[in-house]
Formats: structure tokens, C-alpha cells, sequence
């Protein structure tokens, strides 16, 4: 049996229990084994101890929507989606490895070609690779006049119908579709929505049929109510979503991953696309609402989680903004552990430290629920009882 013993200062096991004061986690084969006071967990015989000193242990951190190939920093989102294969895929390696270094051990994937994450997350869980578990959407499912749309578009029930079986029959996790227009994209409008609802209600029958969640993009207009009727399982972005639109959401249970690091750090979309005024017109529009309308999705009592949105490493930036824009740093915290894995459908298996699940556990320097930044400063990195934190960035 393989052993290992990590303790730390503070521990929060992100159920939402009063952090333990000099917690420790016992790890066997991959799983946790037992969590409590370091006085309370004895390291069986032969087992491997790793002492964080004051460090406060954390579940690994779950980034609920992103994408492995692109970087915004580079501009022409879209054009990074429709890039050959190859191209994408020597851009998703070192993603992936930025963010698992920053503590991120599960992440969910809403869009990319060549059915490209399926082969990466079929890797990383053989171990070929090194990155945090994923569950994939592959191709989205787009419509050719709206935004999200790269190499596959999908319009009608027989195309829409086709594309969604070939995601499934190759082996996605979820469907992600795009309803609205969105903020990197020149064309689009955020609030307009390029599926009709029979559309929609299709695309989660579908989805729903094999036992899959569906995904949304979607910022605000008629998207959200056609969307939450036809019971999709999470809207994503909600940039531009009204208190009625979440008060909806919240006695549906829909969930809204909420993301701003990418409209708001300078290696988002201004680093990109700041060239073109047609975007940067609509950023400076998402960046006004933003704190506004993440206020009213907070007061609604919505469940929410955060994703980065590509926004590869900087996870703690997205709790940081959650805290700016009036979450507590609880919520901020939860938002990326125990409602990331539960908005995703793992929390059966991740999302926190309890025993039998995956021994997936990170240690940070200071104390994330006095000062949310805390999650930057990343000690341990582990993976099902793996440890990562010693590979290099490069
Ligand atoms: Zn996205």
C-alpha cells in the first residue's frame, strides 16, 4: 500500500466545516484515507510524511470552464479554436501544466476542435501527461451567424442532432453549446441569441438523453430564460444577466460559472484583441456591468462556481475578483473547490477533503479565508495521492 501523510497548518476541507487548526490528511493509493488533527492521524509504518509546516491545506482547486489550446493573450480567440491541430495542441501542453502548478487538479473543457481534449484527458489519466483531471465538451455546438462558431457549425435539428452524437460517440463529457454573442468575438452581440428555443430544448434533450450535462454560453436576453426552461445545467459568463434572470436560475437550480479574469487582467482580452475597437468597445461595456450585475446574481442566492475562461494559472485571480465584486472569501474559496466540482457533476469525487475521495490536495501560504490572494501562493501540488509541485513552469 502506498502511504503518504500531509500536514499543514490550517486545514479547510471545503465542506464548509470550521477550518481545523494543525490538520493533516492521510493518503492510500490515491485516495483520502483520513482528515483531522495532526495529533489525531498517525502515519502507518513505511508511509511517506510531508510536513507543510504552517501551511493551510486546501482540496485541489477545480477551474469549471476553460480551454486547453487557447490564450488570450494572443488574440483571435476564435482563429486559436480553428488553428490545425498540432498547433493547438503545442499550446495546451504548457496551459495545462500552468495550471496544474497552480494548484488546479480538476478542470472542465468547454470547446475545442479535433476532438483534441478528449485525447488530452484520456492521456493525463493514463499518466502520459501531466495536467489536471479534465472532463470534456469537445466541438461546441455553434450556429454559423453567432459567436463561438470555429471549424463545426451546427444549424437545424439534423445537423445539430449529427454533431452532438459525434461528440458523444467520441467520447465527451458534457455538451457546450453557445447561445449568445460574447465579448471576443467583433460581430456578435452579447445579449442576442442565435438559437431559436426549439433549438435549445433539442440540444439538451439530446445531451440530457445520453446522461450528459449541458453547458451554455450565454451573457443575457431571452438566452437565459429559453435556456433554463429547456433545463440546461449551467450558464456560463451571465455578463449581462438581469435579477429576474437569476432569480430564475435559483428556483431551477441552474447553475452560473462566473468568470472576469479575462475581461479584467491585462493578459485577457485587452492583451489580445486591444487593437480592435469593436471589441474593446464591448469589453469596456462587460467591465462596466460586471461588479453590478455579479452583485445581483450574489443577492439572488444563485449557486455559482468560477472558471478562468483560458485564462490558464490565474484561478486565484478569479476568486480575487469574486471577493472585489462583493463575494466573501468563503464563497470566493467554495467557488473554486466544493460548487466548482459540484457545478461540474464531480463533487462525488473531488471538490473536498473528505475521505474515499480522490487525494487531490494543495497547500498555500497564508490563510485564503482572511485574504483570498493566499491561493496564489501555492505550496504542494498533488493529484490522486501524485505529487506535481516540483515540475517546472517551462
Ligand atoms: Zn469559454
Amino acid at each position: 500500500m502506498n502511504a503518504i501523510l500531509v500536514k499543514g497548518g490550517l486545514l479547510i476541507d471545503g465542506t464548509g466545516r470550521a477550518p481545523l487548526q494543525g490538520g493533516a490528511v492521510l493518503v492510500e493509493n490515491g485516495r483520502i484515507a483520513a482528515v483531522g488533527r495532526r495529533e489525531e492521524i498517525a502515519a502507518p509504518p513505511g508511509a511517506t510524511v510531508i510536513d507543510r509546516g504552517e501551511e493551510t491545506l486546501l482540496p485541489g482547486l477545480v477551474d469549471a470552464h476553460t480551454h486547453l489550446s487557447i490564450v488570450p493573450g494572443l488574440g483571435n480567440q476564435g482563429g486559436q479554436l480553428k488553428s490545425r491541430a498540432a498547433q493547438a495542441m503545442l499550446r495546451a501542453i504548457p496551459n495545462m501544466r500552468k495550471d496544474l502548478l497552480s494548484g488546479v487538479t480538476t478542470m472542465r473543457v468547454v470547446g475545442e476542435e479535433h476532438f483534441l481534449d478528449i485525447d488530452i484527458r484520456d492521456a493525463v489519466a493514463a499518466g502520459r501527461i501531466p495536467g489536471p483531471r479534465l472532463r470534456v465538451a469537445t466541438r461546441p455546438i455553434a450556429a454559423r451567424h453567432g459567436h463561438g462558431t470555429a471549424l463545426t457549425a451546427s444549424d437545424g435539428p439534423e445537423e445539430i442532432r449529427r454533431h452532438i452524437r459525434e461528440n458523444l460517440a467520441a467520447g465527451a463529457d458534457l455538451i457546450k453549446f453557445f447561445a449568445t454573442g460574447g465579448t471576443s468575438s467583433a460581430r456578435a452581440a452579447a445579449d442576442t441569441c442565435f438559437y431559436s428555443p426549439e433549438e435549445i430544448r433539442l440540444i439538451v434533450e439530446e445531451a440530457h438523453r445520453d446522461g450528459r450535462p449541458a453547458a451554455v454560453h450565454a451573457h443575457g436576453g431571452p438566452a437565459i430564460r429559453w435556456c433554463v426552461e429547456a433545463g440546461v445545467d449551467t450558464i456560463e459568463h451571465c455578463k449581462l444577466a438581469t435579477p429576474e434572470d437569476f432569480e430564475m436560475m435559483r428556483r431551477a437550480g441552474t447553475w452560473m460559472v462566473a468568470n472576469h479574469a479575462i475581461s479584467f487582467h491585462p493578459e485577457g482580452i485587452e492583451g489580445g484583441d486591444g487593437g480592435n475597437p469593436r471589441i474593446m468597445e464591448k469589453l469596456a461595456i462587460s467591465r462596466r456591468r460586471a461588479p453590478v450585475t455579479f452583485g445581483h446574481a450574489l443577492q439572488s442566492r444563485v449557486k455559482w462556481a468560477l472558471g478562468t475562461d483560458s485564462m490558464h494559472g490565474l484561478l486565484w485571480f478569479e476568486a480575487q475578483k469574486a471577493v472585489e465584486f462583493g463575494a466573501t472569501p468563503e464563497q470566493a474559496l467554495a467557488a473554486v473547490t466544493c460548487n466548482a466540482a459540484d457545478a461540474i457533476g464531480m463533487l462525488a469525487d473531488i471538490g473536498t477533503l473528505e475521505p474515499g475521495k480522490c487525494a487531490d490536495i494543495v497547500s498555500v501560504r497564508g490563510n485564503p479565508l482572511r485574504d483570498i490572494a493566499a491561493l496564489r501562493e501555492v505550496g504542494v501540488v498533488m493529484k490522486d495521492g501524485r505529487r506535481f509541485d516540483q515540475l517546472s513552469a517551462e
